[in-house]
């Protein structure tokens, strides 16, 4: 490395690697080149054309947000009984969707992530190319997984609509924008349409991203169906692989996690989500302890109300400790893992992204240490880092967010995209979408 000049040099951090050593470096530094982590050190002698001093901030790997959807609205008709809320709010708003609404959405969510230092994202939603597209300037890396609807006609993507994309999109970014397939769930789409998009999968050789097991509802629901879980459903159908990533899987039985073993099914967590639905609790002690690579994802705006990472490692954790009357279960080390490595096990990009080591693709972010709610800052065999950025940091102390080496935000001033135009649009776009969707009077009589 000595005598090169590299592109981007970070400095002066406190590197949190996730190499699976947990290996934190202190007062080291990251060397990029093309893209990639080139260097990664307490003593990099290397000259940069460009230099970010981290100031002894942490540095870590971006976050991977292994299941959300890019939805416009949110806050608007809350705190109403899920069956109520899907059929008087959720479904007439989606069916009224525009490729204009999508735009905004997108620019606001892509806009959020940046700020709150997620580097990767997988989206199933709608007008996928409109997100994409917008995925083009942000500079973010996305997996796209157009929501494959069939049960309520409109209200999402359709088999033919998705092979499209996938066409038109899987080598378009080569490396940082991907298209998948995304069927909503067994309970809105077919037998045939699982089938159907499984040869499709094969034929592009793209993965499969689909919602299982979110409530006992739904396994109910399956069981009188089809007479067996929603796992072993898909499984019948040849559905289930290595490149399928199932989010929620809340309510499993035994045979069910063996089918997710057995088939290398990865699967997405969504604590905040599940307790905000009150659908259950994931039990990811179990899934991890079996083998099952575990993702954390923020789901969407309707459903959180935020993408913010570490509020759903600190949820994570803390429901899992009081799900279980275990203040040891989940702990820190695993949950960070979860949102890095672990998403982007989920999303076959452990090779790319993940961890800060040489030779991956340069998705960095750095977080404020010099502020009340994470001191003391411990170092050394006190470091109390990992814990810190688990239990009390948020997404607010992201100061500086790159991908691909590409700087999106410095010091929390975004690059890529114009907050102030952002802010406007989606104003304009969601009063524009409550209007047409004619969700107003449902919830004024929800209130
Ligand atoms: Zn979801």
């Amino acid at each position: 490395l000595a005598e090169r000049t590299v592109d981007l040099l970070i400095t002066n951090g406190v590197l949190v690697t996730m190499d699976g050593r947990q290996t934190v470096l202190d007062g080291a530094s990251l060397a990029v080149q093309d893209g990639v982590i080139v260097g990664v050190g307490a003593d990099l002698d290397v000259a940069a054309k460009r230099t970010i001093d981290a100031r002894g901030n942490a540095v870590l790997p971006g976050f991977v947000d292994a299941h959300m959807h890019e939805c416009l609205l949110r806050g608007y008709a809350e705190d109403m009984p899920l069956m109520q809320w899907l059929e008087r709010i959720c479904f007439p708003k989606d069916r009224a969707y525009e490729p204009h609404h999508m735009r905004a959405a997108a620019l606001m969510g892509q806009l959020e992530m940046i700020q709150g230092g997620i580097t990767t994202f997988i989206d199933i939603f709608r007008y996928p190319a409109q997100a994409a597209q917008v995925a083009e300037a942000s500079g973010l890396r996305a997996i796209f997984s157009p929501q494959i609807i069939e049960s309520t006609p409109g209200a999402g993507e359709t088999v033919e609509s998705s092979e499209a994309f996938v066409r038109e999109w899987r080598d378009r970014v080569p490396g940082r924008i991907f298209a998948w397939f995304g069927p909503h769930a067994p309970y809105s789409v077919s037998p045939e349409g699982y089938r159907r998009i499984r040869e499709l999968a094969d034929r592009y050789e793209v993965g499969i991203h689909t919602h299982l097991c979110e409530t006992a509802g739904e396994v109910e629901l399956i069981q009188n169906q089809y007479g067996c879980s929603p796992v072993e459903h898909l499984d019948r159908l040849g559905v289930l692989g290595p490149d399928c990533l199932a989010a929620h899987c809340v309510h499993l039985s035994e045979r069910d996690v063996e089918l997710l073993v057995e088939r290398d099914v990865a699967v997405a967590y969504n604590p905040a989500s599940n307790m905000k639905l009150a659908s259950g609790v994931a039990p990811v002690p179990w899934l991890l302890e079996a083998g099952v690579r575990v993702g954390l994802g923020t789901d969407s705006n309707l459903s959180n109300n935020n993408l913010d990472m570490f509020e759903d490692m600190r949820l994570g954790a803390m429901l899992q400790k009081l799900h279980r009357e275990d203040a040891a279960a989940l702990p820190a080390q695993q949950v960070l893992e979860m949102a890095t490595l672990g998403g982007a096990r989920c999303l076959g990009l452990q090779d790319q992204v993940g961890s800060l080591e040489v030779g991956k693709r340069a998705d960095v972010v750095v977080v404020d240490l010099h502020t009340a709610h994470m001191w003391p800052a411990l170092h050394g065999q006190d470091s109390n880092l990992v814990e810190q950025l688990v239990y009390s940091a948020n997404a607010n102390d992201v100061l500086t967010t790159i991908v691909d080496g590409k700087v999106l935000m410095e010091d929390r001033q975004v690059i890529t995209l114009d907050p102030v135009e952002i802010e406007d649009t989606v104003r304009r776009a969601a009063e524009d979408l409550i209007e047409k969707g004619g969700i107003r009077s449902a919830r004024l009589q929800s209130v």
